[in-house]
């Protein structure tokens, strides 16, 4: 039987919805760490908006700050003129996050999301280098317009959508991360080999755990050998970090601990901290050659969400409190995935920090554990190529208590679909 209460999403939003099909309810209000329905059930909620809300739902700081805006005519849109609330944004991100970490990027407001930012990265790649391919990784996801799906190694997700708009390599991540072996040779032999009819390319797309892909994690040696093979060639290296940046692994940006420099960054989902659409691209001053006008657009930048996002700065990362409840939240997560890693043969602990999961042999499980979860009033996404892992991001500021609730209904889904 319909149920009235979801009848018009189903009669009237396109067949493309995912989410609203392993969670069939109708939400109203959240805060923290959970969400409630408009029935009055609430649910904890380790999916976080698949990373954009990292500081929790309502956080009542940011709420504060956006309200104050907001009640005082606060400018919402101007296009991309100066207003006040960017060149506050601007300052804190300045202040905080680059020159701490001695980096010198020029900072792009792309658009208002993830698939911008990824977009924008490759055509400063492009333009910069004067060359077009880009080199991604086996099962890699940066966004779902004709640029970012053709660095996105889902076959899925590109089946529909035709001939990529241009001409992308994939390369295998898998082998690279839990192999003895951190050998680029065969890269630097396609690279080197200009007789073999293949050119250079712009740049190497990579994240450091890959959120949709499975959740694996690239070892930081990977990624420094991968950075010098670039830096050798003049191949330039993009960090896509819109879903592990903003603090998810641990650290601010998820490649800091890897003595990584990338040319180019992307940021998203996290950056405003209270889930309005916001994005960055962060290049280096040497390859940002755009001329006034060149690459624009209407929502680029969009004030409350500058408000909300230098406030989450200015809370968040001015001392090291959430990095160390991060550290904490993580450590008390590994133990306890370890133990559901332990239910079922083969099954395998992925991620880092508060982006991590457990994925198993057989494929059908995780699915099944979200379900479980979902029965619980526990949100759990899965991921992976098979969606054979269940993914947990809980809001970096969640308590041991809260956390530990949470996983206790997961365990307790675990056990149930595992017998
Ligand atoms: N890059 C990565 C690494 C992502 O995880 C995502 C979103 N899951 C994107 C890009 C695209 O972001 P958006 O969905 O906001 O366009």
């Amino acid at each position: 039987m319909s149920n009235p209460a979801t009848a018009i999403f189903a009669e009237r939003e396109s067949e493309v919805r995912s989410y609203c099909r392993n969670w069939p309810v109708v939400f109203d209000t959240s805060k923290g760490p959970y969400q409630t329905t408009e029935d009055g059930e609430r649910y904890t909620d380790f999916f976080s908006g698949a990373g954009a809300l990292n500081y929790g739902h309502n956080n009542d700081i940011l709420k504060e700050a956006l309200i104050e805006y907001v009640s005082r005519d606060g400018v919402t849109h101007s296009m991309d003129m100066h207003t006040k609330a960017k060149r506050e944004f601007l300052e804190a991100f300045t202040e905080l996050i680059l020159e701490p970490r001695g980096m010198t990027h020029k900072i792009q407001f792309p658009g208002p999301t993830g698939t911008n930012a990824v977009e924008t990265a490759l055509k400063t790649a492009r333009k910069a280098t004067g060359r077009e391919d880009v080199v991604h990784f086996t099962n890699a996801f940066h966004g779902m317009t004709l640029g970012s799906l053709a660095v996105t190694g889902n076959a899925f997700k590109r089946a529909g959508a035709g001939t990529p708009l241009y001409h992308a390599t994939a390369a295998p991540y898998d082998d690279y991360i839990v192999g003895e072996t951190s050998d680029f040779a065969w890269l630097k032999r396609i690279w080197a080999d200009s007789g073999s009819g293949t050119s250079l390319p712009a740049a190497v797309i990579v994240e450091t755990v890959q959120g949709e892909g499975g959740l694996k994690a690239a070892r930081g040696e990977w990624l420094k050998e991968l950075q010098d093979l670039c830096r050798e060639y003049g191949v330039l290296m993009i960090v896509d970090d819109v879903q592990a940046g903003c603090g998810r692994t641990g650290t601010f940006f998820s490649f800091e601990d890897f003595g990584l420099d990338p040319d180019i960054i992307t940021l998203s989902k996290s950056i405003s901290g209270y889930g309005l659409p916001m994005a960055l691209t962060l290049m280096k001053p040497e390859i940002d050659d755009w001329e006034p006008g060149e690459h624009n657009g209407t929502f680029r930048g969009h004030n409350p969400a500058f408000v909300t996002g230098a406030k989450a700065l200015r809370t968040y990362w001015a001392d090291d409190t959430l990095e160390k409840n991060i550290a904490a939240r993580a450590q008390e997560l590994t133990e306890r995935l370890e133990v559901l890693a332990g239910l079922a043969e083969g099954s395998e602990l992925r991620g880092r920090g508060l982006l991590s999961g457990v994925a198993f042999a057989d494929l059908e499980v995780a699915e099944k554990i979200a379900k479980a979860a979902f029965a619980r009033k526990l949100l759990v996404e899965t991921s992976g190529p098979s969606s054979e892992v269940v993914k947990i991001m809980p809001p970096l500021t969640i308590t041991k208590d809260e956390l530990a609730a949470g996983l206790d209904q997961l365990e307790d889904a675990t056990r149930e679909v595992l017998g």
